[in-house]
């Protein structure tokens, strides 16, 4: 699977406007910040493909991706815990969000990104329950780890490994992975082509 061939599909801001639920799809989800759409612009290669948190407008929408292989698509979902963002707007995207995680039958697995020096958040905690209660497997994507020295960097991995097994077996993976000096790429398409050609 090329992932650099990803492309804007459609925006959608209930289940209704979703594509067509055939196919396979992984989804990546994360508190606002925490990297997650550097991370799609890395995997993808493009540097424009998923709005950064400076940018906001699609953020509140589950975005699209198309890939190179007809019916496999990436998907992004809203940021989460976007200070400046509406109670009334928080409610409803909760809602639709909540929707698609239980109803999206081409949903393959969720990679949630989560910034290395702060894992683990309320957010995080709702993710892992809910792949707890629905067998989706879930990719844990640690990310900004340039942000940490090595050693560190590598105990984290081997702990959250550690906690997120004991609750999700081996529906859980975990990695390091930075945007910024691209690293962990490789570990992250390995595991998108595992979900997405099943
Ligand atoms: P999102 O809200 O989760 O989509 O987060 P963004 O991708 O917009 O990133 C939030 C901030 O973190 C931006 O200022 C990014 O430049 C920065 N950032 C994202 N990924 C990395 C990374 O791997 N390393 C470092 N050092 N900064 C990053």
């Amino acid at each position: 699977i090329h992932y650099n061939a990803a492309r804007f599909l459609i925006s959608a801001d209930k289940l209704s406007q979703c594509p067509d639920d055939s196919g396979a799809e992984v989804a990546f989800a994360g508190r606002s910040n925490a990297g997650k759409s550097s991370a799609i612009n890395a995997l993808t290669n493009n540097s424009k493909l998923a709005r950064t948190s400076k940018t906001p407008g699609r953020t509140q929408l589950i975005n699209f991706f198309d890939l190179n292989i007809e019916g496999l698509r990436l998907v992004d979902l809203p940021g989460y815990g976007y200070a400046k963002v509406p109670i009334a707007m928080k409610e409803h995207w909760q809602k639709h969000l909540d929707q698609y995680l239980q109803q999206r039958a081409s949903l393959k697995g969720v990679v949630l990104v989560m910034d290395i020096r702060h894992p683990m958040k309320e957010f995080d905690l709702m993710m892992v329950e809910w792949c707890q209660s629905t067998h989706v497997p879930l990719h844990v994507l640690l990310t900004k780890a340039d942000k940490l020295k090595r050693g560190p960097a590598q105990s984290t991995v081997l702990s959250l490994r550690k906690e997120l097994t004991a609750l999700l077996g081996d529906k859980v993976t975990i990695q390091s992975f930075s945007a910024l000096k691209r690293t962990g790429i490789d570990t992250l398409s390995a595991r998108l082509d595992e979900w997405l050609s099943q």
